[in-house]
């Protein structure tokens, strides 16, 4: 394990000098958090096994979770996939740089360990000034699934990193905050029509628009309506603080009179709650801890405050992203109020997953 993580602070004047080290620390085979415009990615080198085991052994990721491969050129892209059909070199033009992930053959260049031993390989070109610059510096396609521990909720500043894999990781490159704060659509695109395996930002509506048909194949449930507790079966868990977490779905006016009732009952149990709440709801109810989704009609506002909120509601620390957080909750309810069509699936996809209860009204 490391001991020290070097921080990498991005500015103008050092941005240059910054990369350099990063990119060196790369070819020596470490690993290095770095922002993309999705959420933070622990990178190493796709193509160096011993890299890449130093990703899956910081994260404590299953080793049968494969990696995303990100590149900065169409060039690297034919080093480590092959068969690459018409459909997704359309969709790469429009979207690319980008959060769209496609799975496609892989070439025997990519080592089992970064594609869980799979016959295919997750690119993408990510949107993001810093990723780029370090990608090309390093000159390597570069591994990096999302900064944080295995199962818990995404890294969207450099300090969700540090919280999570400090002393565990050699550096990260600190850029601020992310722009979108949900991570990559993946589109499997090795058999015929394609399939959506995790929405994104990009969603399928908007795919559909540029390619036709596109299928959705992933499921949100990880629990039942009503479920107490997370199957003891459950393969992996995701997004997940430790605190329990409780979603109330539906109409506006339906889930600001739940959340009323539930802040009640838990009141009277003397539990602390707290509350991951669109602007409209919060204006009619109050708790120990309080964090913004953002307006309900603009889904793009809960990606970018979604995992930012439960960590923050999550935490006993002083200080995090700049706020007191000392506040220790028992409880956290989450008002999915929120607008679900357009980045709305990702949103609720991951919300579903975090939820250790699921309250539809
Ligand atoms: P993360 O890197 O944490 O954002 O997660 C990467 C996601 O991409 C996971 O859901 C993986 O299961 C998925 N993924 C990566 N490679 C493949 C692949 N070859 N086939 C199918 N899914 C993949
Ligand atoms: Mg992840």
């Amino acid at each position: 394990m490391n001991s020290t993580t070097l921080i990498l602070k991005m500015s103008e004047r050092n941005f240059e000098e910054n990369i350099t080290k990063a990119a060196h620390i790369l070819k020596q085979g470490g690993t290095v958090a770095f922002p993309t415009e999705t959420v933070y990615g622990l990178g190493a080198d796709a193509l160096n096994p011993a890299s890449v085991r130093k990703i899956f052994k910081a994260k404590g990721r299953p080793a049968d979770n494969p990696l995303i491969v990100h590149i900065a050129s169409m060039d690297t892209l034919d080093e480590i996939a092959k068969n690459i059909p018409p459909i997704a070199v359309e969709l790469m033009d429009i979207f690319w740089p980008g959060p769209l992930t496609f799975v496609l053959k892989r070439k025997n260049t990519v080592p089992d360990v970064t594609t869980g031993g799979l016959d295919t390989v997750a690119v993408r070109m990510p949107d993001n000034p810093v990723a780029l610059a370090l990608i090309r510096e390093a000159g390597m396609p570069l591994a990096a699934p999302s900064a944080n521990t295995s199962g818990k909720p995404s890294p969207t500043t450099a300090g969700h990193v540090m919280s999570d894999l400090v002393g565990r990781i050699d550096a990260v490159i600190d850029g601020g905050v992310v722009k979108v704060g949900v991570e990559s659509t993946v589109l499997d695109v090795t058999s015929g029509i394609p399939v959506i395996l995790r929405p994104g930002s990009i969603s399928v509506e908007t795919l559909r628009k540029h390619v036709g048909e596109v299928l959705v194949g992933y499921t949100d449930m990880e629990i039942e309506e009503g479920e107490l507790v997370r199957s003891p079966g459950m393969k992996y868990t995701h997004y997940s603080p430790d605190t329990r977490v409780v979603l109330v779905e539906g109409e506006s006016a339906a889930v600001l009179a739940k959340i009323s009732e539930l802040i009640d009952n838990y009141s009277q149990k003397d539990m602390c709650v707290g509350l991951l709440i669109t602007e409209e709801t919060a204006e009619h109810v109050y708790a120990d801890k309080m964090y913004s989704l953002g307006r309900r009609d603009e889904p793009e506002d809960a990606a970018h405050n979604l995992f930012a909120g439960l960590r923050y509601l999550d935490s006993k620390d002083a200080d995090i992203d700049g706020r007191d957080a000392d506040v220790d909750v028992d409880i956290i309810i989450v008002d999915g109020s929120v607008k679900q069509d357009g980045v709305g699936a990702a949103v609720f996809n991951r919300l579903r997953k975090a939820a250790n209860e699921l309250v539809k009204v």
